[in-house]
């Protein structure tokens, strides 16, 4: 069935001609609302029912007295001049006084004056409405203050709090968070927290703000100067109430994200601090262990040598002098087994267990136990970690020594009598799925035909010191492996060497 027109109806064209003018009169009298209608020099001619409730006046006190008498006289001129301004331009003017009551008592109006023009145009009276808002007006005051003191006591506490609607907008901030966004370099680090602690909370918060809540998580947050922070953040799910008018009479909230981020780096460094003593010993024995390992390794590698000399030799003999190559075998056969035995007692590296270990967080280790190092050295340190740096799966114990290795590495190269610039650049990145960390340094470099070389196991660079057995460029390597990553040496940018290693963040191997 097709929509049909609806007929034309014959509405008079004033709608007002239909109420007799009895009804307008009575409408005004009765309003809810101070009404008055005053002539243009703001004389009252007119007041309703209301009027005389509000005000305390009756009909006859107001009748001929200017408007003025209401005024407690302590409105400012300007208010006053503002409103006159408007009407004699003839237009409506609203806006709150204090008037006062007959009985002196002080109240808030809220005041809408409407010009009435007459036929030419002029004005002929002027509608005054006006509601006694005091109660309003004390209330929203009390909300005010209420507000402020709130605000000022999160401003005044001592960890952060960030407030997110169901879009992730942070809604309602304190003084902690804004600093938070200097130290994080980060626009608004409630999103890189909660990437990090709760991933992918962006798409559940809207659907279930609980799936997201945790209690107490910690993270590390580096930055290039200055300590490295401590935060422990708790997020908890809140219900919002919208402020948009189609939610006026919808009893339900919306979820919402409490963030509270405090800060714990006083109680994370104690611990560290007992923590660096233990694992500066940890690591002490087992880089005893891993020298004596090396220390065994490089002499069964030597003694191969000469015994592959006698096998040759050997071979060569058993045509011409078969007995004495008898014999040689023999004296070959019972070397091999010395070899052997010593092959035997070399340790073996001890086994760690992978756990979620902090790239940022092992550099930081390594960098203070070498610190001491660095320091004989002359050697600055630039630190430039990623200010949050996802973490990985790995062995902290070997990291730390593949680290402390590089870093050694790059102290000696520099450590050297007359090199003037003594520079270490470290820095550790997140881009694409990989961590990247980047040790630089200001030494001579290694020339690009030892940098493949520089891996193989027992390779050494340093002639005669009979120090360096050539194993921790190797070692290094064989970590890297382990962890399914890459390592390589490239020239820095002034001229040294540059150590990278690359990890992939969830394990696999690059
Ligand atoms: P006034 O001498 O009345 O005026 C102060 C200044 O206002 C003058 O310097 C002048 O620039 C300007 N002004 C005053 N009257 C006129 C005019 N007719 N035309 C042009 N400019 C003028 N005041 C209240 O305090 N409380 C009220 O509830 C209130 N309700 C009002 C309702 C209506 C409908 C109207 C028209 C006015 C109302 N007024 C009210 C304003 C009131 O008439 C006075 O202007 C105001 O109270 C200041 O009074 P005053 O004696 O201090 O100064």
């Amino acid at each position: 069935m097709s929509a049909q027109p609806l007929p034309q109806q014959n509405f008079p064209n004033d709608l007002e001609d239909l109420l007799p003018p009895e009804v307008y009169r009575q409408a005004v009298r009765q309003a809810d609302l101070a009404i008055s209608i005053t002539d243009p020099a703001a004389r009252i001619l007119y007041a309703n029912d209301s009027f005389s409730r509000i005000t305390g006046y009756s009909r006859d006190d107001v009748l001929g007295r200017n408007e003025s008498l209401l005024s407690n006289r302590t409105t400012p001129d300007t208010v006053y001049a503002d409103m006159w301004a408007a009407l004699q331009a003839r237009r409506p003017w609203s806006g709150k006084l204090l008037n006062q009551r007959k009985n002196r008592e002080v109240y808030l109006a809220e005041l809408s004056i409407t010009p009435v023009l007459d036929s030419n145009g002029e004005i002929s009276h002027f509608l005054g409405m006006h509601r006694d808002i005091t109660e309003l007006h004390r209330l929203e005051r009390m909300v005010r203050n209420q507000k402020q003191l709130i605000e000022s006591v999160i401003d005044a506490a001592p960890m952060a709090f960030a407030l997110l609607d169901p879009g992730g907008r942070v809604v309602l901030d304190n003084l902690a968070y804004k600093t938070l966004v200097s130290d994080m370099q980060a626009a608004e680090p409630a999103h890189h927290l909660l990437d990090l602690l709760s991933p992918g909370w962006c798409a559940t918060l809207a659907a279930d703000a609980g799936q997201c809540a945790f209690n107490a998580r910690e993270t590390r947050m580096d930055r290039p100067a200055g300590r490295a922070r401590w935060l422990s953040v708790t997020a908890a799910a809140v219900e919002m109430h919208s402020d948009c008018a189609d939610s006026y009479f919808c009893a339900a909230g919306q979820p919402g994200l409490l963030l509270v981020i405090a800060d714990i780096t006083n109680l994370r460094e104690e611990q560290e601090r007992a923590h660096g003593a233990a694992l500066k010993a940890s690591l002490a024995e087992e880089e005893r262990t891993a020298a004596i390992r090396e220390g065994l390794s490089a002499a069964v590698f030597r003694l191969e040598e000469p015994l592959n000399v006698m096998a040759s030799a050997i071979a060569i003999l058993q045509r011409r002098d078969p007995a004495s190559a008898d014999m040689l075998r023999q004296a070959l056969e019972h070397s091999r087994e010395h070899v052997e035995s010593l092959r035997q007692v070399i340790p073996q590296s001890p086994q760690e267990i992978s756990i979620r270990v902090n790239l940022n967080e092992i550099l930081r280790d390594v960098l203070e136990i070498c610190t001491p190092r660095l320091l004989n050295a002359g050697i600055t340190v630039d630190w430039q970690p990623s200010p949050i740096l996802p973490p990985m799966t790995g062995r902290p114990l070997q990291l730390r020594m593949l680290f402390k290795a590089l870093l050694e590495n790059a102290i000696e190269a520099m450590n050297v009598k007359g090199w003037r610039r003594r520079e270490l650049q470290i820095s550790s990145q997140a881009s694409h799925g990989c961590l990247r960390v980047a040790l630089l340094d200001s030494g001579p470099g290694i020339p690009a035909e030892w940098r493949h070389k520089a891996f193989e196991p027992f390779f050494t660079a340093k002639n005669g010191s009979g120090k360096h057995i050539g194993t921790g460029l190797s070692r290094a390597q064989q970590v890297v492996a382990d962890h399914g990553g890459i390592i390589d040496l490239e020239e820095s940018p002034s001229g040294g060497c540059a150590a990278i290693v690359e990890f992939r963040i969830d394990g696999d191997p690059i």
